[in-house]
């Protein structure tokens, strides 16, 4: 079958034939792959050879934001069926500590977990896939079209997972369910991640900006206010006076990965507010900032700053469940997250793909059986 390869030798991208993987334990399924998301991780594999290939092995299948359909169970499999749509999540456990030994290797501590698609482990750009059914999230069938998204958006179910607990550790009164209504909520960077964290923030009741650095007549900000944000452009705020323009900002989620402006935001975040970056910058260039000012702020306003990365099958299932309540408040709004579909084969189409008005770029490996 076919693959999207990082090859070793090259540190290239490439189409090539690998075997069909077969069940082995009674606890696996297989899965043949509908689409494939692509993302930031997937374009540093390509342009920088970023990615670690299996031990053993001389290419890294790459891919880590799935849909399959599931074509094959193992004895032990009760909970999926041939036929039912489901995810695989991208971490897998180091076996060593707590926290993967409860299925949270989200949160090892070792960091001898791998990843599929990313680190030591095989990834989805590929025909068929095998796993075992606890790293597997069901997709409901009303959601096949959007079921690609499910990665991304259980990212953004984690950060806000996290940060509703801690403010209602923190904060009297404060209650982890209900702390969002009628909260102010700056989203920066309105990619895949940005939008998906506006659409669960407002499911939640909170108010949100968007702040990103395109157009105001671009895709993403009106994607944006049709959801019901506010869009605020990047390049023409100061980012020194987004507290006084925007009042009391109580939560910021950051998606941008560019670090000067993570660290630029900090100042529009209010009093008890909570701030958790997600997004992942390279480079060594130094950014310069007020040091002692942002100090006093944080610890005078009681501010809480943090990042958050992967997640878990439970953030899997609550981004199944948001997207559900999105498809029934907006309709067909979070379709158009993804604004292009394209076969695998134009792969490097695909990873080349980015100006403002692309968001998700899919790659598309088959149809579901109901649309064949
Ligand atoms: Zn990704
Ligand atoms: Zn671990």
């Amino acid at each position: 079958m076919k693959a999207i390869s990082l090859l070793n030798e090259t540190r290239q991208v490439q189409l090539i034939d690998v075997p069909e993987p077969e069940i082995e334990r009674p606890n696996q399924l297989k899965l043949r792959i509908l689409e494939i998301g692509i993302c930031g991780t997937d374009r540093e594999q390509v342009e920088a050879g970023y990615g670690e290939a299996p031990a053993g092995t001389d290419h890294l299948v790459i891919g880590h934001e799935m849909l399959g359909e599931v074509v094959e169970v193992g004895k032990e499999v009760k909970s999926f069926r041939k036929g039912d749509y489901a995810v695989l999540t991208v971490r897998r456990g180091c076996g060593q500590c707590a926290a993967c030994q409860s299925n949270r290797s989200d949160m090892c501590m070792t960091g001898l977990f791998t990843e599929r698609g990313i680190k030591g482990r095989h990834g989805f750009e590929t025909e068929y896939v095998v796993d075992e059914q606890q790293y597997a999230v069901k997709v409901p069938a009303e959601l096949v079209q959007v079921g690609v998204l499910t990665e991304p958006m259980s990212v953004v179910e984690k950060a806000i997972e996290e940060a509703v607990a801690l403010q209602a550790a923190r904060i009297p009164q404060a209650k982890a369910a209900t702390w969002l209504i009628g909260k102010r909520t700056l989203v920066a960077g309105l990619g895949p991640i940005g939008l998906l964290a506006a659409i669960a923030l407002l499911l939640r009741g909170a108010e949100v900006i968007g702040l990103d650095i395109v157009d105001e007549g671009s895709k993403r900000p009106d994607i944006l206010r049709r959801l019901g944000g506010t869009y605020l452009d990047g390049r023409k705020v100061d980012t020194a006076t987004l507290d006084a323009r925007l009042g009391q900002v109580d939560f910021i989620l950051e998606a941008t990965g560019v670090a000067e402006l993570g660290f630029q935001l900090i100042d529009a975040l209010g009093v008890n507010g909570i701030y958790v970056m997600t997004g992942i910058p390279h480079g060594d260039r130094p950014v310069c900032i007020t040091g002692a000012e942002m100090m006093q702020q944080i610890v005078l306003k009681n501010q809480l700053i943090m990042g958050s990365v992967n997640a878990s099958t439970l953030h899997y299932a609550q981004a199944i469940e948001d997207m559900q309540k999105a498809k029934a408040k907006w309709g067909d709004l979070l379709n158009e997250i993804i604004t292009t579909r394209l076969p695998f084969q134009q792969y490097r189409e695909a990873l080349d793909l980015r100006s403002e008005n692309d968001i998700k770029t899919v790659l598309l490996w088959d149809k579901p059986s109901e649309q064949v």
